[in-house]
């Protein structure tokens, strides 16, 4: 985690209608909420402007309109989304230590409270885009407006699309290669759920590897994360010996460090033969 500053929000009660028995949607409760805003606090620090924090009045009303306004069973489900709305309204926030506390909870038994509380953070992720079959701008296109509107997504930066030669030795059509940068919420293997939707849209058929598709979309870096899982290795095995990768992201991350390989996207696409 970054040195941030916090903002503390503490102990604010909302009177509102989760939970998973009737009851207590209909007649409603008391919900006590707690939060750290993780931002940087330096400039509002010496030029006493408000503009240039985030007010903690708004952000406080923002929190009760909400839990007001919406319904759910579980406070896992309450925190979650609420952190998601914090997050996407206040644009200086960075991260959001969330706190729900439930002093009334129906288990008959003596509690002071139960809570849920989560941390989450705005991560920066390096998505690469291919296609060679049909209309592939359309389809690189529609992969960053559907990625743009997704929740908990923002897209920061997008390369210039390129034209490459196919890789992996099937004899195929010319493909277009790009890279993004993404501002997202989303875990890593929600975030690759999120790609294959998306690809599934694109009419993308998982036949031949390295085959022909309309739509490849690769998560290349998730912040500094390093992971290995069935389904996902992060930093992308390949993306340091591709040039149709290294190439578009030397465009928007050129300085931006491998975090195995300890080098610049600068240094590994200058590395290639
Ligand atoms: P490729 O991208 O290698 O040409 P696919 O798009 O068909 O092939 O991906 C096959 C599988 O690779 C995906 O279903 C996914 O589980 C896995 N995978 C592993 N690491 C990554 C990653 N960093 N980004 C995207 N997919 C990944
Ligand atoms: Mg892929």
């Amino acid at each position: 985690m970054k040195p941030y500053d916090e903002i503390h929000i503490e102990n604010l009660q909302v009177f509102a209608n989760h939970g998973v028995f009737p009851e207590e949607t209909a007649l409603g409760q008391k919900f006590v909420v707690s939060a750290v805003l993780y931002t940087k606090l330096q400039a509002p620090g010496c030029s006493d402007a408000l503009t240039e924090s985030t007010h903690y009045g708004e952000v406080s009303a923002f929190i009760v309109d909400f839990l007001q306004k919406h319904t759910y069973k579980l406070i896992e489900a309450a925190t979650e989304q609420l952190a998601w709305a914090v997050l996407s309204a206040f644009p200086l926030v960075s991260g959001i230590s969330l706190e729900i506390k439930k002093p009334w909870a129906p288990v008959k038994l003596p509690l002071d409270y139960v809570s849920v509380k989560m941390t989450r953070f705005w991560h920066r992720v390096y998505i690469a885009l291919g296609s060679n079959l049909g209309d592939k701008k359309g389809y690189l296109d529609m992969a960053v407006s559907r990625l743009s509107e997704a929740e908990g997504c923002r897209v920061k930066k997008v390369s210039d699309y390129i034209v490459t030669a196919p890789y992996g030795g099937v004899e195929q059509d010319d493909f277009l290669n790009g890279c993004l940068e993404l501002s997202t919420l989303l875990e890593p293997e929600k975030l690759l759920d999120l790609l294959h939707k998306i690809e599934a849209e694109a009419d993308r058929k998982r036949e031949v590897r390295w085959g022909p598709r309309t739509l490849d979309l690769d998560i290349l870096l998730y912040d500094n994360l390093v992971m290995e899982s069935n389904e996902l290795t992060i930093p992308h095995v390949e993306m340091h010996q591709r040039d149709f990768v290294l190439v578009p992201l030397a465009q928007i991350a050129p300085w931006v460090r491998h975090p195995v390989l300890g080098k610049t996207v600068c240094e590994l696409k200058d590395g290639l033969q």
